[in-house]
Order: structure tokens, then C-alpha cells, then sequence
């Protein structure tokens, strides 16, 4: 129930209360059924400082104006390296809103719920199909949180064999969640050098593999955006110390259709359904991080797990060895099926689409920018491709690059990351972008290449086409100033 009254848009009982107060200027409502009386003392007032005073139309325009500040994918080009940032099918978006599964009660018995049921245990056995795994779980709500929920069932694996290991391999490439997971779930984390050419050599795994290893967290395409060509030779060294192999599945949209992490020796990897299966992401969620198994941790799978019987589906939580539940109810429904619907509507011949499309306009770049842009990895990227700042003039840096980016109307590049490369621009346009798209960004790029020789203050000063200039971004970090309302 909505209603403008003088003193402001109305958006529900509650408010109605606000303005319909015996004695308030000129508007009147009808009796409420809810007497004023049934709030506590301290909570009754007149009035209320600084509430604004606005129309309905004050307030559309407010947050349309607002809306349209804002950048995302459907506004333009964003190739934030690492977060496959895709568009997404708006058709996932119509399939997540039909009444019979966006107003399922989460607390619905699982006869009444067979539909849901059998849309998650075919998500569950798609994404086992496209990454070689033997089962799947949908609980986790992120990546991330995935990764907790692989490190545990790792854990609880070496627990019911006897424990004692305690140590986990990581190399200098992955993302800052794999160690801070490792670290949650009790292991000393022992990060590992990868080669000049960018990925992990069995060498320097040989080496450090003792029987105080409960694995290696590998994230394979990595986050320089290369295959670790040396996987499955690591994979048997781990396994034959007697540990298993994590994978950092955040890069699955290099592979998907043409290779599968299950038969290159991995036990344990998460899926980050938002990325690669195409939910929007970015304001920071809701997301899934659906996690595939190797069958040795089948049984220490989140309970309740998906199953199938003669009865139909049900939520089965008799998992004597299971981690336990990671989630409240089930998990992220909704990117659930903006994920089943892809995996439906592209198929396995479309994933590979995907994949091999997503790695030819990442090299599509690199080659339009590599004699520009200093390349520190010079191999084939997969689906994304790490250049440094090092052949940037004038004394410009990444950060300058990146915010003169946004003057030419894009969304910056992931930037200082992966940290063993200094100055890192990380570019991903995954599948979704045409050759005139790209072809666009790299004509910004090479301009803005220039600038810094003939006009650096260009960079320095950028943004200059936007709302507010360049931020202190260390401020902004160490000091974040997050109440509303006027500041010191
Ligand atoms: C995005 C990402 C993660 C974390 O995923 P979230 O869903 O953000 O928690 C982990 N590793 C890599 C390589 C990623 O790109």
C-alpha cells in the first residue's frame, strides 16, 4: 500500500501512522486498525529531524537519477580481470521470477517442493557433467565460501584416516581468499613460487610435498589467465604424499566444454555460479559458490544434500560424515536457477562456445596491446591477459590508467592484481563482447598509452568527466567514514 501524504511518499502501514497523527498539517487518513497506543513510549514523536519532505516524483527522479550514475554491464564494457563479468541473459531473470519458485517458502516440505528439488539436483548434475566430478553441492553462498567448504571436507578427510597434516601449499598467484580460507579452517598456509613463465612446476611441488601437507589449493586457468600445463603430473605428486588437490574454479569459463578440472586429478573445486553461469554480481551478491567432489569426499558433503529415489526427490541429511550445513535453508535459490537456465539454454555445445570465445577476444587484446603494454607472461592467455604499467610515460602507474579509463567511459580493469606482477592490469572481456566493442577499448587504451608521453597529467588528474575527481582510496580504506548524516 503506498500513498503520498504532504509530508512525504507513504510506503507502508507503519508510515501512515507517521502522517496520520490527530493534529498534523492538512492530511488525513482513515482510522487505523493498530492503535498508536501499541508503541512503546520512547518511540512515539512529532516529529522527525531532518525527515525530508518530498513528492513521489521528488523521490523517482532522486533514485532514477541515482540509477543512471551507476555503470555496470548492461551500461557498457567491463572487464574487471577475474570476475567474469558477463552479460547476463535476461531471460535467466524471467525464469527466477515465476511465482512457483520465487514465492517458495523455504520451509516447504519436500512433497510439496518437487519442482525446486529436481531443478537443483539437475544443477547439481550439469555442473558435474561440464567439470568431471562425481557430486555436487549448492549450499555454499559465494566463492569464497565455497572454498571453506572444500578446505573442511579436505580436513575431515584427513581426519577420518588419522589427521596429523597441517600445512597447505598455495602458490604466489591465487586470490587473497585462498590462503585466508586455508588459514580459517586451522592449516598453515605455505605459499609456493611459481615459474618465470608464470604457472607451477612439479619441481616445487616435489619439494615441499612431506607428510605435514594436507594439500594444494591451485587455481588453473590461474590468475595470470594461463593453463597450468603441469596439473596433472602435480596432481599425482600431492595425491602420492597423501594429499588431495583443491581447485579455485573462479576461471571455469576458460574451459568449460573443452576441458574438465575432475579428469585432470583435482578432488574438490568450487564453481562461482554467479561469474561464470551468469548471475549479475558486483554490488556484492547474492552469489553460489557450488562446490564439485571427487568421490573419496563424497561423504563429507554439506548435509542436506539433493537426492533422487523411486519416491521422487528429497533433502537427504542422514550424513553421518558430513561437514554439516554451511548455509541457512538451502542456499542461494535464485542463482540457482538464473545457473540452471543457462547450463538449459546454452547446452554442452554452447558452453564450449562460451570458453573458446571468452579466450579468442582475451588474446584479441593482447594482441592489439601486447607491442604497447609490457607483457611480463608472453604465452597464450586463456580467457584473460595480465599486462604491467612498466612502458606507461610520464610517470604514470596503473592507477592512473585506470582512472583515465573511466574519462573514456569504462569500467576499469582489475589493477595490482595477481601481486607478482608489478603494477598488474588484469583485462577479462569474456564472450559476451563483440570485435567493435573491443576494438574500442584497445583504440582507448593505445590513446591513453599516449597521453602519458605527450600529456601525463591526463592520468594524473583523471577522472575528470566524472562526478567527483580521484578519490583517497587509502583513506576511504583505513578511515571509512559509513554513517549517513553529515560528517565531521
Ligand atoms: C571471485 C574469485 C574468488 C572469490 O569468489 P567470491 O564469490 O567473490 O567469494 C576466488 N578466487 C578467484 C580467482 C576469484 O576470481
Amino acid at each position: 500500500m503506498s500513498r503520498v501524504g504532504t509530508r512525504g511518499l507513504v510506503l507502508n502501514e507503519n508510515l501512515i501512522f507517521e502522517v496520520s497523527t490527530p493534529g498534523r498539517r492538512g492530511y488525513s487518513l482513515p482510522e487505523l486498525d493498530v492503535p498508536p497506543a501499541s508503541l512503546p513510549d520512547g518511540l512515539v514523536r512529532d516529529e522527525v529531524e531532518g525527515f525530508p519532505e518530498l513528492s513521489e516524483v521528488d523521490v523517482v527522479r532522486h533514485f532514477t537519477r541515482l540509477s543512471t550514475w551507476n555503470y555496470g554491464v548492461d551500461s557498457g564494457f567491463y572487464p574487471l580481470g577475474s570476475c567474469t563479468m558477463k552479460y547476463n541473459p535476461k531471460v535467466n531473470e524471467v525464469a527466477c521470477r515465476r511465482p512457483g519458485l520465487a514465492d517458495l517458502h523455504p520451509m516447504t516440505p519436500d512433497h510439496l517442493s518437487q519442482g525446486a528439488l529436481e531443478l537443483m539436483y539437475q544443477l547439481q548434475q550439469g555442473l558435474a557433467e561440464v567439470s568431471g566430478f562425481s557430486a555436487v553441492t549448492l549450499q555454499p553462498a559465494a566463492g569464497a565460501h565455497g572454498e571453506l567448504a572444500g578446505m573442511l571436507m579436505i580436513r575431515a578427510w584427513h581426519e577420518s584416516r588419522g589427521g596429523g597434516r597441517t600445512r597447505v601449499l598455495i602458490p604466489d598467484t591465487a586470490h587473497g581468499t585462498n590462503p585466508a580460507t586455508a588459514a580459517l579452517c586451522g592449516f598453515e598456509v605455505v605459499p609456493i613460487a611459481s615459474s618465470d613463465r608464470g604457472v607451477l612446476t612439479p619441481e616445487v611441488v616435489r619439494e615441499h610435498m612431506d607428510d605435514s601437507v594436507a594439500g594444494l589449493m591451485v587455481t588453473n586457468p590461474n590468475t595470470l589467465g594461463l593453463f597450468e600445463t603441469h596439473i596433472r603430473e602435480i596432481c599425482d605428486i600431492v595425491h602420492q604424499g597423501g594429499g588431495l588437490v583443491y581447485c579455485d574454479g573462479a576461471n571455469l569459463n576458460a574451459l568449460m566444454g573443452i576441458a574438465r578440472p575432475g579428469d585432470m586429478g583435482i578432488d574438490v573445486m568450487h564453481f562461482n555460479l554467479h561469474k561464470t553461469f551468469s548471475t549479475p554480481h558486483g554490488g556484492g551478491g547474492p552469489g553460489a559458490g557450488a562446490v564439485g567432489v571427487a568421490k573419496c569426499l563424497e561423504p563429507f558433503l554439506p548435509a542436506p544434500v539433493v537426492v533422487k529415489t523411486d519416491e521422487g526427490y528429497r533433502l537427504d541429511a542422514d550424513r553421518p560424515q558430513s561437514i554439516g550445513r554451511l548455509r541457512s535453508f538451502n542456499g542461494n535459490f535464485g542463482v540457482m536457477i538464473r545457473a540452471w537456465a543457462y547450463l538449459r539454454s546454452m547446452g554442452g555445445d554452447g558452453l564450449k562456445r562460451v570458453s573458446e570465445l571468452a579466450v579468442l577476444n582475451a588474446n584479441y587484446i593482447r594482441a592489439r596491446l601486447e607491442e604497447t603494454f609490457h607483457l611480463p607472461y608472453r604465452q597464450r592467455s586463456l580467457h584473460e591477459v595480465v599486462f604491467s604499467d612498466r612502458q606507461l610515460g610520464g610517470d604514470c602507474h596503473t592507477l592512473d590508467l585506470a582512472k583515465r579509463l573511466i574519462d573514456y567511459g569504462y569500467h576499469p580493469p582489475t589493477i595490482y592484481f595477481p601481486l607478482v606482477v608489478h603494477g598488474a592490469i588484469m583485462i577479462e572481456p569474456t564472450e559476451t563482447e563483440s570485435k567493435q566493442v573491443l576494438d574500442e577499448f584497445c583504440d582507448a587504451m593505445l590513446a591513453i598509452a599516449r597521453e602519458s608521453e605527450e600529456n601525463p597529467d591526463l592520468l594524473h588528474e583523471a577522472p575528470r568527466c566524472t562526478r567527483t575527481g580521484r578519490l583517497d582510496e587509502t583513506r576511504a580504506a583505513r578511515q571509512p567514514c559509513l554513517c549517513w548524516g553529515p560528517s565531521e
